[in-house]
């Protein structure tokens, strides 16, 4: 994809062969581009929804650079009404920088490595909790990138997560490897799309702009009350090899020491099958929302505060 082939001061909107909805804003003063994706989780609805919003409020020729979003990436795990592809089982999340001879989940993320990602001088890509897990509402950054920080502290969220180390496989990984600042967003999830995480969508979309320059105007600033660091790999939480209905009474961003009570899992007739305690005092960043848990779920994931 070439920006100059599209004209200066509207917005486009097109399929990026074969079927992933693209939305474009070309400014008509040159400026910097900003890259948006949602849907990585087919089942992540937010950042779908604020992606639309967004556009219908702006104005390109305010615009001094450009801005690409792609509302649904994933877009068969979309249809299917989950995290991962229907077609071969994978998390797209996990198999960057893909593989043109792949999976169809490997040849997407070949596709948008190679042909969308090098356009972005910056990268934002919104997840949420989805319709398994619970999670604060937060913008987690590469705590390695004092680029990557400052997009998180202007994007205006009232939970940072700074990650020591970013594993591999990620949409942000592929675009840490490019040399491209990157942040990412969580929301709470639950399998609905809440008002208030729209407006945190809105309000962080626009500071962002701002931040970069394509749009005129101050930040809209958020007072941070948790700052969060550590691991932010799902696959690292506390799981079961068992099925059956998950009962705790934890919260997001509850405190938790080494050795509590975090939940326990029964069969259909209430017997115990298994408990579970925190390998280590911190904050609970996710949260199974499911009643009824599948062996090699995650439950619980514990981070820590920044020091
Ligand atoms: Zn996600």
């Amino acid at each position: 994809m070439q920006l100059a082939e599209f004209a200066a001061g509207i917005i486009h909107r097109f399929l990026y062969p074969p079927n992933i909805p693209v939305l474009l804003a070309r400014g008509t003063s040159p400026g910097p581009t900003l890259l948006v994706t949602a849907g990585v989780h087919g089942d992540e609805y937010e950042g779908m929804r604020a992606i639309y919003d967004w556009f219908a409020s702006l104005d390109p020729t305010q615009l001094s650079g450009n801005i690409i979003a792609i509302p649904v990436l994933h877009v068969a795990a979309f249809h299917a009404g989950a995290r991962l592809s229907p077609l071969d089982g994978a998390n797209l999340a996990r198999v960057f920088p893909g593989n043109p001879d792949g999976s169809p989940t490997e040849v997407l993320a070949w596709h948008f490595e190679r042909e969308i990602l090098p356009l972005a001088d910056a990268y934002i890509d919104l997840h949420s909790a989805g319709t398994s897990f619970v999670m604060p509402q937060l913008a987690g950054y590469d705590a390695s990138d004092p680029a990557s920080f400052a997009l998180a502290d202007a994007f205006g969220a009232s939970v940072l997560w700074g990650h020591p180390v970013i594993a591999p496989g990620r949409t942000v990984s592929a675009a840490k490897s490019r040399r491209i600042p990157w942040i990412y967003t969580e929301m709470r999830g639950a399998g609905r799309v809440h008002p208030d995480d729209l407006a945190f969508l809105l309000r962080g979309l626009r500071n962002a702009l701002r931040y970069l320059n394509i749009l005129p105007g101050e930040l809209e600033r958020v007072p941070v009350e948790h700052h969060l660091f550590g691991d932010g790999n799902v696959d690292a939480s506390i799981t079961t090899t068992n099925r059956g209905f998950l009962v705790t009474d934890l919260a997001p961003l509850q405190e938790v020491r080494q050795g509590q009570l975090l939940g326990a899992l029964t069969d259909l007739t209430g017997n115990l099958i298994e408990s579970f305690h925190a390998p280590v005092s911190g904050v609970i960043a996710l949260i199974h929302a499911r009643p009824l848990v599948d062996s090699g779920e995650p439950l619980f994931l514990i981070t820590q505060r920044k020091s």
